[in-house]
């Protein structure tokens, strides 16, 4: 938005302090002053500086002013779904056996190496445009379904296109997501090309697209030795790590994150004592991804209030991905993060903001402070309460932008 506005009528605000780790901000009848996309000024509205009593009007329309989602693990690009095996595996087939008869990751795989930049652009925006809708307006988003050069580099042309195309999100490059065919059983060969070829030509192909890289580290996959290997070639150029840790098992991913300065570990349901704490020294962002253990069927739900005792920031996320969390729905994971997670109301609004943009290094948003990018999520309720309370209440905020 350019020049200056006021947003009136609002019946509220609720925003995260960014002062501070865990407190939110509750103003009734409150008013926010907008200059150039920024908030300039926010408060009750009887309080509002006499500098912009002649601003134009923005009218809230008696609802309440939260700052919008952020995302901050999403696999957004990716071609076909997954839906055909899900009666299966409801019938009690392994997953094992899925992927075993081809389907499974190797499915979306097949689908995604065979789409064109143009249909993974189109796909990628679809899903924007749904969470957007739904009140996220930035996320993370991976590579991780190409497993060959070409295709993550692909997957790469299609992200840049949706930044050119003025949609706000960070790139991961994650192309240590599985073992691709081609490296079945040498998931060691693959860790190699991956951190000394694929890495280095990815970077630069598409300079300064990519700024974090992902490896997938549980048994089975690849070790912690093996993303150690890739984590550190990342880091020569420039990549931060963020990391698929702890999921089905404790590997020791958590603590990989905190020695290696990582953005972020993520999953965590079997994450150790003393991974929680490296991960709290460390200011590395745990991200909980609980649509995903509800996908799963697991009953292993990450320790979210052990972490928050342990001194960490924790964060929420989507996971979005067609295999075990195909999920556009943010109030869905809020909903979670307070009923399965045992988080407060504000705790899990906190961890969807304001840790979530500051797992990011982006300070300027997830709250409604002075200096918050625009835009604002507008939910029209009474209180916002209301969005984890109806479970399945279909909400959609307005957007001020
Ligand atoms: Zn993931």
């Amino acid at each position: 938005m350019n020049g200056r506005s006021v947003l009136m009528n609002l019946k509220g605000l609720l925003t995260p302090d960014p002062n501070s780790r865990w407190k939110v901000d509750r103003v009734d009848d409150a008013a926010i002053a907008l200059a150039e996309g920024r908030v300039a000024w926010m408060g009750r509205r009887a309080d509002l500086p006499v500098e912009w009593a002649d601003a134009p009007l923005i009218d809230g329309e008696g609802a309440w002013a939260l700052p919008g989602f952020v995302d901050p693990h999403t696999h957004l690009l990716f071609s076909g779904d997954r839906s055909g095996e899900f009666n299966r595996r409801l019938q009690g087939v392994p997953y094992a056996q899925v992927a075993a008869e081809g389907g499974g990751i190797r499915e979306t795989v097949r689908a995604t190496r065979a789409a064109t930049v143009g249909e993974l652009v189109e796909l990628g925006e679809a899903r924007l445009k749904t969470l957007h809708s739904r009140g996220v307006f930035h996320i993370e988003a991976k590579t991780g379904y190409g497993l060959e050069l070409e295709a993550e580099s692909r997957l790469m042309e299609a992200y840049a296109e949706l930044k050119g195309r003025g949609w706000s999100l960070d790139v991961t490059l994650l192309p240590a997501h599985d073992i691709p065919k081609e490296f079945a059983g040498d998931a060691e060969g693959y860790a190699r090309v991956v951190a000394e070829v694929w890495l280095p030509e990815l970077v630069r192909r598409h300079p300064g697209l990519a700024r974090y890289c992902d490896v997938f580290i549980e048994a089975g996959v690849f070790s912690i030795h093996q993303g150690r290997r890739i984590f550190e070639s990342g880091k020569k150029l420039g990549l931060q790590p963020r990391i698929h840790a702890d999921e089905l098992s404790w590997t020791g991913g958590a603590e990989l994150a905190a020695e290696l300065g990582g953005a972020s570990a993520d999953h965590l349901m079997f994450c150790s004592e003393a991974g929680m704490k490296a991960m709290a020294e460390a200011h590395v962002t745990p991200i909980l991804l609980p649509t995903t253990t509800l996908c799963l069927g697991m009953r292993d739900w990450a320790p979210a209030r052990q972490m928050i005792e342990a001194g960490c920031n924790v964060a929420l996320a989507s996971d979005f991905n067609p295999g075990s969390s195909p999920c556009l729905d943010p109030l869905l994971v809020l909903r979670l993060g307070c009923l399965q997670l045992r988080l407060t109301f504000e705790e899990a609004l906190t961890a969807m903001t304001l840790h979530a943009a500051r797992s990011l290094g982006h300070g300027d948003l997830g709250h409604l402070h002075p200096g918050a990018r625009t835009p604002i999520a507008l939910w029209p309720v009474k209180d916002p309460l209301e969005l984890v309370y109806w479970v399945g209440g279909a909400y959609a905020p307005k957007v001020v932008a």
